[in-house]
């Protein structure tokens, strides 16, 4: 067939086996984010541009670099979300949650979009499956968000992996260690990457981030040692907690996340073994993003996992995603057949039996390889005489006996031999 058209560059259909981890994953946070009582929360794909200018960082790769932006009809100036924590925060004021016992606790899996060159584990739609806890400061809350989700990869078979951490202080802190290490990095100014050269003005932290400037900041001072005493116990907790539920960290005195909205715990999931160590996920404390947006200081955090890269290191890993198929199978052999298993397929669904079929296939041998490669134990057979007669063959796919009963025993009969 001639292929006029192809999905966007950097995003892709996701359908078969991709579907099937996509799928698994999802399942397995919805459940785990449940039993720690978070909520779902949708919110547009797109938002009001200072949205993210404000919340997310007007000097960030993401917003600089990576935002689909464009102006609507209407002449609003909008961009697809590049990624969660902005729109959640944004929705919390519009919908006076504050007002609400605190904190709110959410969850959500969607996509998200960044103007990325594609690369493996690198996209330009991708999707994320994500916490929010907001309303309430605690080093306990961090915790919590990096077990549900440690718990989340244990449950879907990752098992070896490391959280690498660190803290960045508060906003008191923070200034006083942006002082210092503008002050170092114009020292080494002429080591510095093009693109660090203008950071160190306007965000220095993020030079501590660079690929490129490894020597230059592995003699850079570090922030641990400019936390105050509050930060510095939040931080200590944080680990603590970790440790009693044995979830292994790293420390990581470069780790300070590429958007400007962090304060105080910072970390990122790394599955260890990963060839090219592309973070799974990240996330941390943003104890000033509310108030960015205009609500009041509001203390909260977050952390946001790619189901891509959680895919990619599944596939690694070697782990499959067994679907589970009925046992039960109904092949047709002629129009009235057809017609009759079409009704009996109901029967079987509104009794809460799952069965397969395949209703768009004639023949025999093409719908007993379909029930075969299924693994199904049984299969019911309606050929033009037994669709005249209301009955129906049940084949006992192991032993290759069959039966021939009334079709209004059906149900009955396999719910019996299923169990
Ligand atoms: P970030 O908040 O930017 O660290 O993103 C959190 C996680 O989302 C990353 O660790 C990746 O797993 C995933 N992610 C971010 N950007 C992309 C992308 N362009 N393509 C695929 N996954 C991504």
């Amino acid at each position: 067939m001639p292929k006029n058209f192809q999905s966007p560059s950097g995003m892709h259909d996701i359908f078969g086996e991709q579907y099937d981890y996509f799928e698994r994953i999802r399942e397995v946070f919805f459940k785990v984010a449940k039993i720690y009582g978070f909520e779902g929360i949708e919110t547009p794909v797109m938002e009001n541009i200072k949205v993210f200018t404000r919340g997310v960082g007007e000097h960030t790769d993401i917003v600089e670099k990576e935002m689909y932006s464009f102006k609507t009809k209407g002449g609003d100036q909008v961009a697809l979300r590049p990624e969660g924590t902005a729109g959640i925060a944004r929705s919390y004021i519009e919908h006076n949650l504050y007002t609400r016992t605190q904190p709110i606790k959410f969850f959500y899996f969607a996509p998200f979009f960044r103007y990325e060159r594609p690369q493996a584990g690198r996209y330009r739609q991708f999707w994320q499956f994500g916490l929010e806890t907001i309303g309430k400061e605690s080093p306990v809350l961090d915790a919590q968000i990096i077990a549900v989700m440690y718990n989340v990869f244990q449950e879907l078979g990752i098992k070896d992996l490391v959280v690498e951490i660190n803290s960045m202080g508060d906003s008191s802190c923070r200034e006083e260690f942006e002082k210092v290490l503008k002050k170092h990095f114009k020292k080494e100014n002429s080591s510095l990457c093009a693109d660090c050269k203008k950071r160190i003005k306007k965000n220095p932290l993020r030079v501590l981030d660079c690929k490129k400037c490894i020597k230059v900041k592995e003699s850079a001072p570090q922030i641990v040692d400019y936390l105050c005493i509050q930060c510095r116990d939040d931080f200590k907790k944080v680990l603590e907690y970790l440790e009693e539920l044995n979830i292994p960290y790293d420390l990581n005195s470069f780790l300070v996340r590429g958007l400007d909205y962090y304060t105080n715990t910072v970390y990122e999931f790394f599955a260890s073994g990963s060839e090219e160590r592309l973070a799974l996920g990240g996330g941390g404390r943003y104890d000033g993003l509310i108030n960015l947006l205009g609500g009041e200081e509001t203390p909260a955090t977050g952390a946001a996992m790619g189901v891509e890269r959680t895919i990619l290191s599944m596939k690694e890993n070697e782990i499959k995603v067994e679907k589970e198929t009925p046992r039960v199978f109904i092949a047709q052999l002629s129009d009235l057949a057809k017609r009759k298993c079409l009704k009996l397929f109901e029967e079987f669904r509104k009794a809460n039996v799952p069965v397969s079929e395949s209703f768009g296939q004639g023949s025999l041998k093409r719908q007993m390889n379909k029930a075969n490669k299924m693994n199904a134990e049984y299969v019911l057979i309606m050929g033009e005489e037994e669709a005249v007669e209301d009955r129906i063959i049940i084949r006992d796919m192991q032993s290759g006996q069959q039966e021939n009963i009334k079709t209004k025993e059906a149900v009955k009969e396999i719910k019996k031999k299923l169990k």
